[in-house]
């Protein structure tokens, strides 16, 4: 663990800094060290040796001598003692190393070509790069650009673990500072770690995805797996995880870190609630597996914990029987509290579908006919009659999943299910499609996007966590009065049931048992003025945060997003404490997953404090970004 003490405004950090001559802690450190070596010891002897002959010379002298004449020779003795103490020690000593006293030449390098030089006489299986870090200076979101000093390729768990002890070793003396990179899909920067190390999980890919059959099935993967090629590998056992995120070509680790949430959460809670157990690089670089029952501490920091913890290097994760197709239903309504009530309907149903979501449309003229391609209406002719009048619509979004053999009773309970729901009956959609087709849709999107070129432009996306007591209000200004048109990107709207979901991770969601998850995804088209450039966008965001602030909303960011102290703190609210707890332990030097801009690494060149925990209200908070 880090220590840090402050002399004449001064901070020494014994992990790394070492004490200099002139220092009042040297002496008092160095003494009772184990570093003092026989030299050094037999200096001490002989000196006190000479101390015992002292008083038989001022017999000698006799007792009439004078009290100077003993106080110049207590100083001369001193001064020798000094002299040949000091003589006996090396110039400087790292006290809190295991290694007793260090060579100069062995001190942590702190300028970058030092720290270059000593990262790449790492022994490692994998490779690090330096030439290639413009790939890891930005994300999906496209608005950040933080070159790294260099990634790093691991083929295995140790390599992770041998560059955390790195880091660990190179200590306050260096900014140098460590991201884990799953796809790189975040949206500002939570990836990123500006002239430090990212580690591309991506190559992490050994051993293999291993599925386990039986009562329990579940999948044991790297955090650096894509979702996407978990479902194609467990679909050849007739298995699946329980829960996903709606795009699937994201990582493991970078969706734990979050939490995962899709139209399945209502059912089997978010991502974060299907793992059985984890193993784990800390900010220390010690490898711990953690599960419920087993370092469970570490488990549930980890889960939802934006990556401050430690590196998620294999996961364990619930696997459920998968269907073969699904029936995937869309229907309208133009009343939000209809909408809204029929969404909680169907969660807090036993028997209900197996996905539960939708969006809003704002001023969309094509919106069916866009449908059209993918989804047959139910009745064309009344389709056909519908007209939106630019009016503000509500999409429900639901999905049955079945077996082929199963078709007839799976319609059954699905016409029962849409008889108790009061959608405008002319705006009902369906579709069959299989189950894998449905679970990667997005991506289909995805590649006509990048076909057009508007994949890679900036995503100025705002998520949000709404409790239910709040959504009526939240909706009537933020779709009435705020966003003016979806036209740049969809709006989504849907309600979980938190009562099932596990309450102790690091995940913070509103203190009631339904809320609302209303995610606005635009794309910041380039070169365009108005409602789709990324400043208007912006402003928008702000402005519903500014709403629901003034409001009271007691809302909560997902995939949260802050400049401010104050504003992490409220963010995590009574439970800050425990987190900035849990980071001085698994990351006491705050080197992990930087871009989130939570805790800020301490430097010896920067002065700045370290983390510190105490109690009181005013200094209670660990060092924060600003
Ligand atoms: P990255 O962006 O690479 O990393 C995210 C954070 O996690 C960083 O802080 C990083 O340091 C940390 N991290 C990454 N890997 C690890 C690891 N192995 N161990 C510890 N920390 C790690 N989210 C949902 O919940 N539901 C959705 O439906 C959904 N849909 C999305 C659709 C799109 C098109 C996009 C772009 C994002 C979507 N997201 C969704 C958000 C997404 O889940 C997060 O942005 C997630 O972090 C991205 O995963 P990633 O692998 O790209 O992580």
């Amino acid at each position: 663990m880090a220590i840090q003490l402050y002399s004449e405004h001064k901070v020494y950090d014994c992990t790394a800094q070492t004490f200099p001559l002139n220092s009042p802690f040297y002496l008092f450190f160095s003494f009772p060290e184990s570093t003092l070596n026989f030299k050094f010891t037999s200096t001490i002897l002989i000196s006190f040796c000479l101390f015992l002959q002292f008083p038989s010379r001022k017999v000698e002298m006799g007792l009439t001598s004078s009290l100077q004449f003993r106080r110049r020779n207590n100083k001369t003795f001193l001064r020798i003692f000094m002299f040949l103490v000091l003589s006996c020690i090396p110039g400087r000593t790292n006290l809190c190393s295991n290694h007793s006293v260090s060579n100069p030449k062995d001190l942590p390098p702190s300028n970058p070509s030092d720290i270059r030089s000593s990262l790449v006489s790492l022994d490692l299986e994998g490779y690090i790069s330096f030439d290639d870090v413009h790939n890891a200076a930005k994300d999906f979101g496209n608005r950040y650009q933080l070159p790294p000093l260099a990634i790093l390729h691991p083929r295995s768990v140790s390599d992770i673990s041998s560059m955390m002890k790195h880091i660990v070793h190179l200590g306050s003396t260096s900014n140098v500072t460590v991201a884990a990179r799953g796809h790189g899909h975040s949206l500002q920067g939570q990836a990123l770690a500006h002239q430090g190390v990212v580690i591309k999980m991506e190559s992490l890919r050994s051993p293999d995805i291993r599925i386990y059959e039986g009562k329990q099935p579940y999948v044991d993967v790297s955090g650096g797996e894509l979702w996407i090629n978990i479902l194609r590998e467990t679909l050849k056992y007739g298995l699946s995880p329980k829960s996903w995120t709606d795009y699937l070509h994201l990582t493991v680790g970078g969706t734990l870190s979050n939490a995962g949430i899709s139209g399945q959460a209502f059912k089997h809670g978010p991502q974060i609630n299907n793992v059985y157990q984890l193993e784990i690089v800390t900010g220390k670089g010690e490898v711990v597996t953690c599960s419920e029952k087993r370092n469970s501490e570490l488990f549930y920091s980890v889960l939802g914990g934006l990556g401050q913890f430690g590196i998620i290097t294999r996961a364990r994760i619930f696997l459920e029987p998968a269907p073969h197709m699904v029936k995937w239903i869309r229907v309208l309504y133009s009343d939000f509290s209809a909408f809204s009530r029929d969404q909680e309907h169907l969660i807090s149903k036993e028997k209900t579908f197996d996905y539960v979501e939708g969006f809003v449309i704002i001023n969309r003229t094509d919106l069916l006919n866009n449908w059209r391609s993918s989804f047959s209406p139910n009745d064309s002719t009344q389709a056909s009659k519908f007209k939106s009048d630019g009016k503000t619509l509500y999409c429900l979004e639901v999905v049955k999943y079945f077996n082929p053999e199963e078709a007839s009773s799976m319609n059954q309970e699905t016409s029962k299910l849409l008889s108790e729901l009061n959608y405008i009956r002319s705006t009902l959609f369906s579709s069959e499609v299989p189950y894998i087709e449905f679970l990667d849709r997005v991506h289909i999107a995805e590649r006509k996007l990048r076909a057009k070129g508007l994949w890679e432009v900036p995503h100025p996306w705002l998520n949000l966590l709404i409790p239910k007591s709040s959504i009526f209000r939240f909706a009537t200004e933020v779709f009435n009065n705020i966003i003016r048109s979806n036209n740049n990107g969809p709006i989504l709207i849907y309600p979980v049931n938190q009562s099932k979901w596990i309450k102790h991770t690091s995940l913070i969601t509103p203190n009631e048992d339904v809320f609302y998850l209303v995610a606005f995804l635009p794309s910041a088209v380039p070169n365009s003025s108005g409602k789709n450039d990324l400043e208007y966008l912006l402003k928008q965001n702000q402005r519903v945060m500014n709403f629901c602030r003034a409001a009271n909303l007691h809302v909560k960011q997902y995939l949260p997003h802050y400049e401010t102290q104050q504003e992490w703190k409220s963010h995590f609210s009574k439970r800050w404490e425990t987190f900035a707890e849990r980071k001085h332990v698994y990351d006491p030097l705050a080197i992990l997953a930087p871009g989130q801009r939570i805790f800020q690494k301490t430097t010896t060149t920067t002065h700045s404090s370290p983390i510190q925990l105490s109690k009181s209200k005013e200094t209670g908070s660990p060092q924060r970004y600003h």
